[in-house]
């Protein structure tokens, strides 16, 4: 990768990825040579596309130990999350209307659960501990016997927390309980396997790992149990009737190749990221006044979230912006004022959580890169504690 000494260091991988050059020349050639509609079973145009597309649903369906059929391609983790939440509400009715989730959950799924509450359903938001962790008794306490779904998320979003699926899961499936999880973040980074973690249905999208934006799937489990979803599109069928709509073979092509050059390294990139986190929280954290947002290991391997007190959260990301291309949190709500609420869930005083950055590191980021945003880090928060004190 080439380094444009004009641009930011881009550390803002929990946002979006740059797709893999890899990915981009598997892709190329179903954008021209091989445009076919895959769905078109009477010419060889069809066929090329319609091959493409089973070859890369069956490397996503391995990569999480599922089956090519319980794989259904959506736009990407939104959708997906949408599928699922407002999908499984309607199809299991008549079983009960009560859903359980996280309050640090990603909007994707607490709008589709605000949107639920108001067609009558009831909703939990289950509190996370200070570390960002789920409780797992508040979870078997909040279970009731109308409860149809568990929406947990794999890892979070801005503090990168990894939440215990297995227990989740096993929970789930002892009370005979759907769980759901949202894996944007987790899909390529840590193992994923919805046997062994007893998920029933979970989202993935491709552009958080070096894919393309604008594709993902969701994961709905065939068998132990059947798991039945109401579609959200209707149309011509595709997707075994859950999701109509021409099927977009370059980017379900590159989707598959991502997740696959993801999971061939996963083991070397988890130790680079590690590495290239705690470099940079060894800089930083000697700071005053600096606090680490999450678990200190339970989280994902390229994420490292601070909070700064005394100093303004703006001005922080203003100072910072020549250097360093971050957020203080989720990149769909930026655009808000309001203050994080993964932050306030853990615990953060309003401030506190104001003055945030979340630093996503990915696996083209260098040592030379950290210690230049660690320096300027520290160099942005000593000025403005410095003007801070002076006005
Ligand atoms: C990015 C993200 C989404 C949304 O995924 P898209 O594919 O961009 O729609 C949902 N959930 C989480 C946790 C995410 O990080």
């Amino acid at each position: 990768m080439t380094t444009d000494s004009h641009k930011p260091i881009y550390l803002d991988h929990h946002a979006t990825t740059p797709i893999d050059p890899r990915v981009l020349t598997a892709m190329l050639p179903y954008f021209t040579e091989h445009f076919g509609n895959p769905t078109s079973t009477t010419h060889q145009y069809g066929w090329a596309a319609e091959a493409a597309v089973t070859g890369a649903r069956e490397t996503i369906a391995a990569a999480i130990g599922a089956s090519p059929e319980e794989i259904v391609f959506t736009s990407g983790a939104t959708e997906a999350n949408n599928l699922a939440l407002k999908g499984i509400a309607e199809a299991y009715f008549a079983k009960g209307q009560h859903i359980i989730t996280l309050q640090t959950e990603h909007n994707a799924v607490l709008d589709p659960c605000v949107y639920l509450e108001s067609l009558g359903f009831t909703v939990t938001y289950l509190p996370v501990k200070l570390d960002g962790l789920l409780d797992l008794d508040r979870l078997k306490d909040a279970i009731r016997p109308d409860t149809i779904l568990v929406s947990i998320m794999a890892a979070n979003n801005e503090i990168g927390v990894i939440q215990p699926l297995a227990e989740i899961g096993k929970i789930c499936r002892e009370r005979s309980i759907l769980f759901h999880t949202d894996a944007a973040q987790a899909i390529g980074k840590i193992p994923l396997d919805v046997n062994l973690l007893n998920i029933d249905l979970m989202s993935i999208t491709a552009h958080k790992v070096y894919g393309p934006k604008g594709i993902g799937a969701l994961y709905v489990r065939r068998r132990n149990p059947r798991v039945k979803i109401s579609p959200q599109l209707h149309g011509g069928g595709h997707e075994r009737g859950m999701r109509s709509g021409t099927l977009y073979p370059p980017q379900i092509v590159g989707f598959a190749k991502a997740v696959e050059i993801a999971l061939a390294d996963i083991d070397p990139n988890t130790s680079k990221l590690i590495e290239l986190r705690e470099r940079l929280w060894s800089q930083l954290s000697p700071i005053e006044g600096i606090y680490l947002n999450g678990h200190p290991t339970q989280r994902l391997a390229g994420n490292l979230n601070i909070s700064v007190a005394g100093v303004d959260g703006n001005a922080l990301l203003l100072g910072l912006r020549p250097t360093v291309a971050l957020s203080s949190g989720a990149a769909c709500s930026s655009a808000k004022i309001a203050p994080s609420h993964v932050l306030q869930a853990i615990g953060r005083s309003e401030s506190l959580a104001y003055a945030a950055l979340r630093f996503g590191i990915g696996h083209t980021n260098t040592v030379g890169e950290i210690d230049r945003v660690a320096q300027a880090t520290i160099e942005t928060i000593q000025s403005l504690r410095k003007l801070a004190l002076r006005s």
